[in-house]
């Protein structure tokens, strides 16, 4: 089946009491029993619930995975799969990564006795540099947030495979549609569904797609025990905004090229981050890697002045200031302050993230106007 019809069919089967074409929220904490232990599969909503399962069946198919395991949050997806390890254990990390991400590693798990090592992944030999017999996991996002750079999926998850260590892949900025970490080697990918999957800025979720069958099972054994769970109602507005997916992406795509092109040759505009622009550093290994190149960007204004970049962004009126990405609506970000504001500025700096970067989520609104409000804006 193509991507689009799975969109649309995958996980979702016609509700076995009424035909009801869309499944329903199944909004119950328990199930009725029998007799002790004799039920439908069903027992406590914690554990299992229809609506849930429905919607970690469409995830699976989505990336071409057997398990989807949804948790209430990106980040609790990324709890689940530190809780995998035990003190002493290595992570490699990408250091150009969402600022959660980062915060969960460094403060949460630090503590209890994992070691992380943030490395540029955009050159591999990086991670062949801190890697040691204590290296149980190496953790990537790419594209890169927010400055869009794209690491080599294959070549490191081949280097994982030879080391017998776990690769996990954050695909949330490009979603499903643009590109399938398992097929190409990985072993656990994670979303954080809030985004892209949902679309709509109105749910925050996370989830995590696999393979490997006693992966799968610890994975739903900690997203049992900790209880870090989705609700029912917010798993039928993820697979509701999934069966849209594939045309929204391709406007997202459309949108953000012609935005990127237009800042590119903008006078006022220093440097333009988006895999797609021929002058980026990752656009071949994006061509190669992924089937477009997203709806992310971001840019810097000459002279690298703080007060004119936060000018710009105030000015904005079609493109919202906030959190978040992925959805409908095209949205700006500060980064600096805002989404990687819990990684220090010494380590902001290390990475290339300047206090003047502006990123944008390039929503699906007819083009023109995004461009007539970026003018306004920046002048
Ligand atoms: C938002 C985001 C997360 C965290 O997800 P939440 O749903 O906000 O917990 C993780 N990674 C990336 C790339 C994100 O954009």
């Amino acid at each position: 089946m193509k991507f689009g019809t799975k969109a649309i069919h995958a996980g979702v089967e016609p509700d076995p009491t009424t035909g009801a074409i869309m499944t329903p929220i199944y909004q119950t904490s328990t199930y009725v029993q029998e007799s002790p232990g004799k039920h439908k599969g069903y027992e406590y909503s914690r554990t299992h619930n229809p609506t849930r399962t429905a919607l970690q069946n469409a995830l699976a198919a989505l990336e071409n995975g057997k398990y989807g395991i949804c948790y209430a949050s990106g980040l609790a997806a990324t709890d689940a799969v530190l809780k995998l390890f035990r003190p002493g254990d290595e992570i490699i990390a990408t250091n150009d990564i969402y600022g959660g991400s980062y915060r969960i590693m460094k403060r949460i798990f630090e503590p209890f006795g994992l070691v992380f090592h943030f490395v540029d992944m955009s050159d591999v030999s990086n991670i062949e540099k801190v890697l040691s017999e204590k290296t149980k996991m190496v953790w990537m996002e790419t594209p890169t947030n927010p400055l869009l750079k794209i690491i080599d999926i294959e070549a490191i998850t081949k280097l994982c495979r030879e080391k017998g260590i776990y690769s996990a892949v954050d695909n949330t900025f490009a979603s499903p549609y643009l590109q399938n970490p398992l097929d190409m080697g990985a072993d656990i990918v994670m979303h954080s569904v809030t985004k892209y999957l949902g679309g709509h800025s109105d749910t925050v979720m996370g989830a995590l797609i696999v393979n490997d069958d006693e992966l799968a099972k610890q994975l739903a054994f900690i997203q049992n025990a900790s209880g870090a769970v989705p609700g029912p109602q917010d798993c039928f507005l993820v697979l509701r905004g999934i069966k849209t997916l594939h045309i929204r992406m391709q406007r997202h795509c459309e949108n953000a090229i012609i935005v990127a092109q237009w800042l590119e040759i903008h006078p006022k505009v220093a440097k333009v981050y988006y895999p797609g622009l021929p002058s980026h550093t990752g656009y071949d290994l994006a061509k190669k890697q992924m089937r477009g190149f997203g709806g992310m960007l971001s840019f810097e204004l000459k002279g690298d002045v703080y007060q004119e970049a936060i000018q710009v962004m105030e000015n904005l009126k079609v493109f919202s200031l906030g959190e978040s990405l992925g959805g409908v609506e095209s949205l700006c970000t500060h980064p600096a302050s805002m989404t990687h504001a819990s990684i220090p500025k010494e380590e902001r700096e290390k990475t290339g993230l300047k206090d003047t970067l502006i990123r944008l989520s390039v929503g699906i609104e007819d083009v023109e106007d995004l461009i007539a409000d970026l003018e306004q804006a920046i002048g």
